[in-house]
């Protein structure tokens, strides 16, 4: 392994092993979104006359001005100038930010887009971090990290309450742009997905496969960014596959995702569906946002998410869940999903659909809406699909959900026996 030492001009200690760091509310000087706040990140590809390198504007109280314990507002545009840049890129080097603060000791990042969320420890803010060193550390890893894309990169910081107001809009727009393009885009009009290896540095077997209408399970890669990330490092963790020979059309088997699949996991899976829990489903890591599982009583589905601590109609905690059907191996009937891929018309087609699901949380549920109620109407299934749909408020055991289900006449219990 090759190592590369970069000289960041911050405080703090910065490298992959304080990537696993947690920073409880307690030891924290100061945090920024999550909820608690509004906070964006934001990757701009930009004109050369526009980005002057090395430039780090804090627009608002510096962390001096912050109080033991306070929460504050978090902007974070990165404007990225490079002869080879594309704007298909910004996506994947938005998701790099998450990466590149965890690496800083004292620092902690979680989620993306405006869900992300931030921490600096008080051992940070004694060392004498402060909010410019962001941009340090940003600037400095997009510089040594992506040479052949970046040439120049400015970091602006805003923790003004009243600018992130307007700003966070430019940063939503962005997003909603990114998203529009890929929604245009089918499993069927396009001839190649793409896989992702990236998570074999702790799960050496798994592969995701990401198809445009299926979101890689941690949420964070979508088809264009798997296409993006493979032309930035051709040699890289996604990889295209064309399609090929078709095995299973119900099911979404393909011969050369298999092929692929064979090779990839070191030669421990020979067969993926992409359209199914239920036979050879694709293999879970560790960061899925949700995860599936059968509930044989009620004939249906049950989703559960990372942010959701409580017991489920399984039996099992996301956290036990997640230890059972993790690691990288094929478990019918659970799966580990993003949780976009929940509204995707390719949801889990050959086991029924969107109208399988019987129990996910309150939180998803409310995260979803509009597109849950959008899909349930295009499937036919009617806008009123969603409360038939229990949650924790109904009951967290199958035997308390399945009087729910039989009063609203949920359409699951109708359907073929999945098992
Ligand atoms: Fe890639 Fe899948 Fe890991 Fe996400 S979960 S980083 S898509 S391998
Ligand atoms: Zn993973």
């Amino acid at each position: 392994i090759k190592l590369k030492i970069v000289d960041i001009p911050v405080p703090i200690t910065v490298g992959p092993a304080f990537e696993g760091e947690t920073i409880r509310k307690k030891e924290a000087w100061v945090e920024f979104g999550g909820g608690r706040s509004p906070g964006f990140e934001l990757v701009r590809m930009a004109d050369a006359d526009h980005v002057e390198d090395g430039k780090i504007e804090v627009v608002g109280p510096e962390i001096d001005e912050m109080p033991e314990g306070s929460v504050f507002p978090l902007g974070i545009i990165v404007d990225i100038y490079g002869r080879k840049m594309q704007e298909d890129f910004e996506g994947v080097l938005e998701r790099r930010i998450h990466y590149f603060i965890n690496y800083g000791e004292g620092l902690w990042h979680v989620a993306q887009r405006d869900l992300c969320w931030l921490r600096i420890s008080k051992g940070a803010k004694e060392a004498g971090f402060k909010i410019r060193h962001f941009g340090e550390l940003l600037i400095a890893k997009f510089k040594s990290d992506y040479p052949a894309i970046v040439d120049r990169v400015q970091v602006t910081l805003i923790t003004d309450a009243q600018v992130i107001d307007e700003k966070i809009k430019i940063a939503r727009e962005k997003y909603q742009a990114r998203d529009a393009r890929l929604k245009g885009l089918t499993d069927e009009s396009v001839d190649t997905f793409y896989s992702c290896t990236l998570c074999q540095s702790f799960a050496p077997n798994h592969v995701c496969i990401v198809s445009p209408e299926r979101v890689g399970l941690c949420g964070a890669v979508s088809w264009l960014d798997a296409k993006a990330s493979n032309e930035i490092t051709p040699t890289g963790p996604n990889q295209p596959i064309t399609k090929g020979e078709c095995l299973d059309e119900a099911k979404g088997m393909w011969k050369n995702l298999n092929d692929f699949l064979y090779t990839s996991s070191n030669r421990t899976l020979e067969e993926v569906n992409l359209y199914t829990l239920m036979d050879k489903p694709m293999t879970s890591c560790g960061c899925f946002e949700a995860i599936m599982a059968v509930l044989p009583l009620t004939n249906g589905v049950m989703i559960t998410t990372r942010e959701h601590s409580g017991d489920t109609p399984c039996g099992m905690s996301f956290s036990t869940l997640a230890g059972t059907c993790g690691g990288g191996v094929q478990t019918p009937g659970f799966m580990g999903i993003g949780r976009r891929y929940v509204v995707s018309s390719k949801f889990i087609p050959a086991d029924g659909g969107l109208g399988r699901i019987v129990w996910m949380p309150k939180e998803l549920k409310e995260y979803l809406k509009d597109e849950l109620a959008e899909r349930a109407v295009q499937l036919g299934l009617g806008a009123d699909f969603v409360d038939k749909i229990a949650d924790e408020t109904v009951g967290i055991t199958e035997e308390e959900i399945l009087p729910f289900l039989e009063e609203r006449q949920h359409p699951a219990l109708k359907m073929d026996p999945l098992m």
